[in-house]
This record gives C-alpha cells, structure tokens and sequence, in this order.
C-alpha cells in the first residue's frame, strides 16, 4: 500500500468515530453524513487542534447541514453538460469530472451532488467526454475536476491526459485540485516525471488558510513547481475560515512562498447545507480591498462569484474609479486618497436635440 491511501484508511469516514472524537451529536451527525459523506484523512486530521478552528470547520460534520436553504446545483452545471460529466459552458474551454473522490470531503462542497458518490460517474464517461472534446475544435482548454483527478492512480491520470494531448486543439489541460494541500503525501516523485511528459499543465490547487501551508504541503507545491507545473491557488470565501482581511492576506503572501500564484477567491455558492458558511459580498470587497496596494500585486487574485443559473463567473473587484468623463477620471488609491487624472476624450460630446420624450 502506497503511503497516500494508508493515510486516507486511518482517517475517519465513520459518522459515530466523528462523534466520538469531535463530541457530535451522534444520531444528527449520523443523518449530515447521508446527505453527504465524510472524510478527514489522518493528515488533515493531525492539522485540526478542535472542530471549531479554520482547519476544523472545513471537515467537520455540523448538523446545520441538514437546513434545506439553498440548490443542489447552484451553478446549473447539469444543463450545460452536453455529455455527463463534462461541463461546457465557456467558448474555448470545458471542465472533465474524472473522479468522484476527494482527498477529505469539505463540508462547503460545491458539487456535493456528486462528490462522494460512487453512482454518479460511470467509466465510460470519461471516453464521452474525450470524445466531446475531441469533436469541438473551438476547445482548447481542458480542466480535469470532479472530485479530485489527483485521486486517481497514476496510470488512470496518465491515461486521460495522454487521450487529451493526442487531440490538436487541445493546448492548455488544468488539473483542479486540493491533494497538495489536504493529501500532499500523493504528491510523488513518480506522479510529478509522469506530469511533466505532457506539458503545457496546470494546476490550480484549493488552499483556504493559512494553517494549511505546513512543511508537507509546500514539499509537495515545490516538486510540483520543480516539474515545471505553473501553480495557482483558489480559495473559497468561508465565515469563520478566512473571512477576515489579516487572515487572507496572509494566506495569499504565504502561498507565494510556497510558489502557488493566488488565482481565484470565490465567493460561497449557494449549495444546499452551506448556508452557515457564507459571508456577503461586501465582505469579498473589503478583503480586496486590503489585499490590493497593501502588499504585492502578485499576492491579488480575481475575485469571483458563479453567478445561480448558469451564467458562469462574474468578477467583483472593489470600485477605484469615482468618475469620469469630459476628459478626466477621479480615482481613488488603495489609502483612499484622492487624484484627477487626464483623460483622452474619444468622440466628441455631440449633443443633439431629444426627439423622443422631452424635445428638448
Ligand atoms: C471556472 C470554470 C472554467 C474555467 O474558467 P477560467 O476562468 O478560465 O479559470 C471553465 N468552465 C467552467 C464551467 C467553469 O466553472
């Protein structure tokens, strides 16, 4: 048994032992678990001091995941999957669920419809999907997801990516991920040389606190990073997780040293059993707002909602700009300091009488 699946095995999955170990209520936790299941792997579980710190909430059972607010499919995935497990939504790029298993089961999970549950992806799907892409030329960006792609063996995983790199027009392929930050020990030397035979690669790995970048964590992004793989990072909005400007900062500064460029914070999706996690929107803003100027632009990610329905991402990025118009702009810097700067004026401002309404 390789080192990666004994540490999942010793972890908990069992509703009774999270119980017993976090003093649950059995029969409730019993009840979230059907809904959706559990899973800490005895490396995550060895970063948790008690259910309720940021490393603790993420993972643990809570009963408040039984409320009935919210969607089972927030972002309408299943209306734009023209083959199942295959989500395209975007003009040149698609996402393939390739696996339905994560590394832990995070209690916010977006696609809890699916995660976790071995019923909802068959084998042949996969193929399907190939052959999807491989039949829609306007794809060229690939983004293995699921569940976690990073949990499938090395020869499944190679298997996929060797299908996609044979298809032309397929020029970037993306690996979402949360293994190097829940379950680094599957970071192997020998999945990094099979990574790198197919490059261009990338990965975006989910990292959400800063308690989460240990020795372990950044050994794994550092072989990643040495394989040639450009790393960014997403990071899920979470109240009582990192809903703070202090806390997130740090954990975007942080994740440069361990080599992961932060690329996305997305706001809570409106899932079904989550609704304790959520923060506002105002909040996103002010936590942009004390990242952007304060430390390095490299530290800025875009930050993100999916919008309910199917729209896709929309970016939410706090206002700098006060005005503009008749050839200048008042903007405001990241201390809130006030300037006016100069402005070219494209057309003329022709102003013509108003046949419609007023006449005027
Ligand atoms: C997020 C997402 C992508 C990738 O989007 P980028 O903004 O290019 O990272 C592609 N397809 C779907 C359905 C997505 O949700």
């Amino acid at each position: 048994m390789e080192g990666w699946t004994r540490i999942l095995k010793e972890g908990i999955d069992d509703p009774d032992e999270a119980s017993k170990r976090f003093g649950l209520d059995p029969k409730l936790t019993r009840k979230v678990a059907e809904r959706f299941p559990i899973r800490i792997n005895s490396y995550f579980l060895s970063l948790i001091k008690s259910a309720d710190d940021p490393i603790g909430k993420q993972v643990v059972p809570d009963p408040r995941e039984l409320d009935e607010e919210g969607y089972e499919d927030p972002l309408n995935e299943e209306e734009d999957s023209p083959v199942p497990n295959l989500v395209h939504r975007y003009p040149d790029r698609v996402v393939l669920f390739v696996s339905h298993q994560c590394p832990i089961y995070c209690r916010f999970c977006t696609r809890r419809r699916k995660v976790g549950r071995p019923a909802s992806f068959s084998p042949s799907d996969i193929g399907k999907g190939i052959e999807y892409i491989r039949s829609h030329r306007e794809i060229r960006d690939v983004t293995l997801s699921g569940g976690d792609p990073l949990m499938l063996s090395d020869r499944k995983l190679e298997g996929i990516i060797r299908d996609l790199r044979a298809i032309p027009h397929v020029e970037i392929i993306r690996i979402g991920t949360r293994v190097p930050c829940a379950l680094p020990q599957r970071v192997t030397g020998s999945l990094c040389s099979m990574l790198r035979k197919y490059h261009p690669i990338y990965m975006n790995i989910h990292f959400n606190h800063p308690d989460e970048i240990t020795p372990e964590s950044a050994k794994a992004c550092e072989m990643l990073a040495d394989a040639g793989i450009p790393l960014g990072s997403q990071t899920v909005l979470l109240r009582g997780v990192n809903d703070d400007p202090e806390t997130m900062k740090l954990l975007m500064q942080k994740l440069l040293t361990i080599r992961v460029r932060p690329y996305y914070i997305f706001h809570m999706d409106l899932v079904k059993g989550t609704a304790h996690f959520r923060t506002s929107i105002r909040k996103g803003m002010e936590i942009m707002r004390a990242i952007q100027g304060f430390t390095s632009g490299l530290c800025l990610p875009h930050y993100v909602l999916d919008t309910p329905g199917g729209g896709g991402k929309v970016p939410i990025y706090p206002d700098y700009i006060i005005s503009m118009g008749m050839g200048r702009v008042v903007l405001k810097n990241y201390e809130g300091r006030v300037y006016v700067y100069p402005d070219i004026v494209d057309e003329p401002v022709e102003l013509k009488r108003c046949s419609s309404c007023c006449g005027g």
